[in-house]
């Protein structure tokens, strides 16, 4: 496959930005090789800059439920575009695009939007903190909840994928106040809270882990949690950055039909432009500025483009029918995968809630992230290069989930399947 001006462009870029990618993940570093560049996308594909066509299951790393430059989402962009890009006062659309979202997520009656789901993690804990009037904070080992100071510890896919447990550059005082647990262990969530009475915060978590590959809850573990924290006054914040209208039209938490006290939304809710928010309870929500004075702010918060992008894209989600569809699509490449894997008797778990979905290469039940490291990402790495060389995109690390779009037809989910059961018969 020729990759000569995609790996020109590497070369070029690395001149001028760090790893000549502006997110490591970007970066092939830990499948080897180079990132391809990409010119551009529509529906299901991709297309890089050597004229190489792909099915593309990163999907922007999730945000493009809808697919690549779906019509009417770029049909709005333009348009509001044709009006200005940011004012720095409030508009209408702000307030659409909140409404559709108090509306869809049982847990927010009121909320905050933000460029980066980042901000939304970092601001949510900062109410939490200002709510509670205590400082510790509780996370879950490899759930990645953006680049926060103090969420880098024992912080999921880019960090696991490059061997660091934490990262530089942050003061072992900021990460004081965090205390990580492994996921699916209600018992572990119980000890570091009776070790820490009364001092902790909230208790953040990604209800359906999607940055150690996917890991689902186990059945009655959210509700366990529920129980704990509401018991000790902590506030419990899902990260359904993710998640959120990808799962469910009301996220995980719709999902699986338990209400935390403050969620955190990004990716699907920008239609692939910057944006994040965070939101819940009313009489949490009021501690934030103006209202209350816990200070959160930004220059281009809720700027039009972000915002028109978002409510395009989750009004196409409303329509019937979208939720079944995004199901029996990554049901079946699901379930081609595993027959390919067995068939030529390959160690695989494979992981799977809605249009979310991982193929980890262990023997073992990936259940949490020690499970998800027990992944032979030597063969991942093998496996990722099979399937680019075949026109498939999926993320080059074993611990990056994979997302089936409403634009992937039967045709390329049967191609996809094809070409993995070729790749794995080489393995
Ligand atoms: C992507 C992600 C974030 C960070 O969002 P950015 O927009 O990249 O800052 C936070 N939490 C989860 C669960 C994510 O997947």
């Amino acid at each position: 496959m020729e990759s000569s001006k995609s790996l020109a462009a590497w070369q070029k870029s690395q001149q001028f930005i760090p790893g000549g990618v502006n997110s490591p993940v970007r970066n092939f570093s830990k499948v080897g090789g180079h990132p391809r560049f990409i010119e551009r996308g529509e529906g299901s594909k991709i297309y890089d800059i050597d004229g190489n066509e792909y099915i593309d299951y990163v999907a922007s790393w999730g945000p493009l439920v809808l697919g690549h430059a779906h019509p009417s989402v770029i049909e709005a962009i333009r348009s509001t575009a044709l009006n200005g890009t940011s004012f720095g006062a409030p508009t209408p659309r702000e307030t659409e695009l909140a409404e559709i979202i108090v509306n869809a997520v049982p847990s927010i009656e009121r909320v905050r939007l933000v460029n980066s789901g980042t901000e939304a993690t970092m601001s949510a804990i900062r109410v939490a903190r200002g709510y509670t009037g205590r400082d510790k904070i509780l996370k879950i080992d490899s759930c990645y909840h953006g680049h926060v100071d103090y969420l880098l510890a024992k912080a999921g896919s880019g960090v696991a994928t490059f061997g660091l447990s934490d990262s530089g550059g942050v003061p072992e005082d900021f990460a004081r106040n965090t205390l990580t647990a492994p996921f699916n262990n209600p018992d572990a969530i119980r000890e570091a809270i009776e070790a820490n009475p009364d001092e902790i915060a909230c208790l953040i978590l990604e209800p359906i882990m999607g940055n150690m590959g996917v890991i689902p809850p186990r059945e009655g573990y959210l509700n366990q949690l529920r129980e704990i924290t509401e018991e000790h006054g902590i506030v419990l914040i899902f990260d359904e950055v993710i998640t959120g209208f990808r799962v469910a039209y009301g996220g995980a938490q719709s999902y699986y039909n338990v209400t935390p006290d403050m969620t955190c939304l990004g990716k699907i809710i920008g239609g692939g432009l910057p944006v994040g928010a965070y939101g819940g309870k009313r009489d949490i929500m009021r501690c934030v500025a103006p209202e209350g004075d816990v200070y959160q702010a930004g220059t281009l918060s809720g700027n039009p483009l972000a915002v028109t992008a978002g409510i395009a894209t989750l009004k196409k989600l409303t329509e019937p029918g979208v939720y079944e569809r995004l199901e029996s699509r990554a049901a079946a490449l699901a379930e081609g995968l595993a027959a390919a894997t067995q068939k030529h008797g390959i160690d695989a778990w494979h992981s799977r809630v809605g249009s979310m979905l991982m193929l980890y290469f262990t023997p073992e039940t990936v259940t949490d992230a020690d499970g998800a490291r027990t992944a032979d990402t030597e063969r991942f790495q093998q496996y990722f290069w099979g399937l680019i060389e075949r026109g498939i995109y999926v993320a080059p690390s074993q611990f990056e989930a994979g997302f089936v779009s409403l634009v992937h037809s039967e045709e390329d989910i049967n191609n996809t399947v094809e070409a993995a059961t070729q790749v794995l018969a080489n393995l």
